[in-house]
């Protein structure tokens, strides 16, 4: 494969670069990238926490936090010229799970301004100009752990990485993998006060009828569009397959874009998310997904309303390759 041959799969790239991300919605599917902290688990740059506590139970166990922004950060940058070499006009700054309360029970609380300042930084010198950046909001793991009389304290530290992503020069957000709708709209409350443009995704476990505090698909997408964000959807938890009807719920509610980054494992009737199935994190590959049903997604992206595309756990560069040409075959 020459330079410039994998771009016979992003036409688009040339043309629209430098448009914020409200323009590049208007126009076509927005290819995102993703995922990151399972690749670079899987290549011995990321603690998953097994071995130490068991991961998965939805209680903030596990630990999956981006202190690699600090100290691999060539294994970052080179996950990150992988992407975009697949087609990606987006790049995520790895700051999921870089709130100060998920990253001091790393024992890298001292480091929040540090991984968060890295992170954008090196996601911002690969992207060059070629695509955007965006900063990766997740959820502090506060409301799993202590309930909602914490949601004022999640207020805070999201606020505050918000603004260090901001004071980083971040193009956008991405606020994802969110289990309780409450905790996503005092996200979206702190994007919007601070001026940046939010793309926001729920995860549904262990079904994909209702979130972690009881609101359907439908609800979620309402919420979120009511509360300013330019695109709504999904993220991780389940396979392409899986998550279709979920988008299709949210696309009947809401007028905006919608978001979709599916994760690549296969999921079962009877629990829709991996990260409650027994294959989590240690026997992931047992259950991955082919990259044939990522072309598969990315052909119906476009007839499904899909604004922004994208993978979550389980997809590398090939798998964005693979959405690529399917938005391309479409096209
Ligand atoms: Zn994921």
């Amino acid at each position: 494969m020459g330079k410039t041959g994998l771009n016979f799969f992003n036409p688009l790239t040339y043309l629209t670069y430098m448009k914020p991300i409200t323009e590049l919605l208007k126009q076509n599917v927005v290819l995102g990238d993703g995922g990151y902290l399972i690749e670079l688990e899987r290549r011995g740059y990321v603690d998953s926490g097994s071995g130490r506590e068991k991961v998965g139970t939805g209680r903030g166990s596990g630990q999956f936090t981006p202190e690699v922004a600090i100290e691999q950060p060539d294994a970052l940058r080179e996950l990150h010229r992988e992407f975009l070499n697949a087609g990606s006009q987006v790049l995520q700054a790895l700051t999921f799970f870089g709130t100060r309360e998920k990253l001091n029970r790393a024992g890298y609380g001292a480091q929040t301004e540090n991984i968060n300042a890295a992170a954008v930084k090196l996601a911002k010198e690969v992207a060059g100009g070629k695509a955007l950046v965006a900063g990766s909001v997740s959820r502090t793991q506060l409301t799993e752990r202590e309930g909602m009389e914490s949601l004022g304290k999640s207020r805070d530290h999201i606020a505050e990485q918000i603004r260090l992503l901001k004071d980083a020069g971040v193009d956008f957000l991405i606020i994802e993998t969110f289990f309780h709708l409450a905790e996503m709209k005092v996200a979206l409350e702190c994007a919007a006060a601070a001026g940046l443009p939010a793309v926001a995704t729920m995860s549904f476990r262990p079904l994909i009828t209702k979130c972690t505090d009881g609101h359907t698909p439908a609800e979620c997408a309402k919420v979120m569009a009511d509360l300013g964000a330019i695109a709504v959807g999904a993220n991780c938890e389940q396979d392409p397959k899986r998550m279709l009807p979920l988008l299709r719920e949210m696309r009947a509610a809401t007028i905006v874009p919608l978001a979709a980054q599916p994760a690549a494992f296969h999921t079962t009737d009877a629990c829709h998310s991996f990260t409650r199935l027994p294959a989590f994190p240690d026997d992931l590959e047992t259950i991955q997904v082919s990259r044939t049903e990522f072309v598969d997604f990315g052909k119906v992206a476009k007839t499904e309303g899909i604004g922004f595309l994208g993978g979550c756990c389980g997809c590398n560069a090939a798998y964005i390759r693979s959405l690529a040409r399917g938005i391309s075959e479409a096209s």
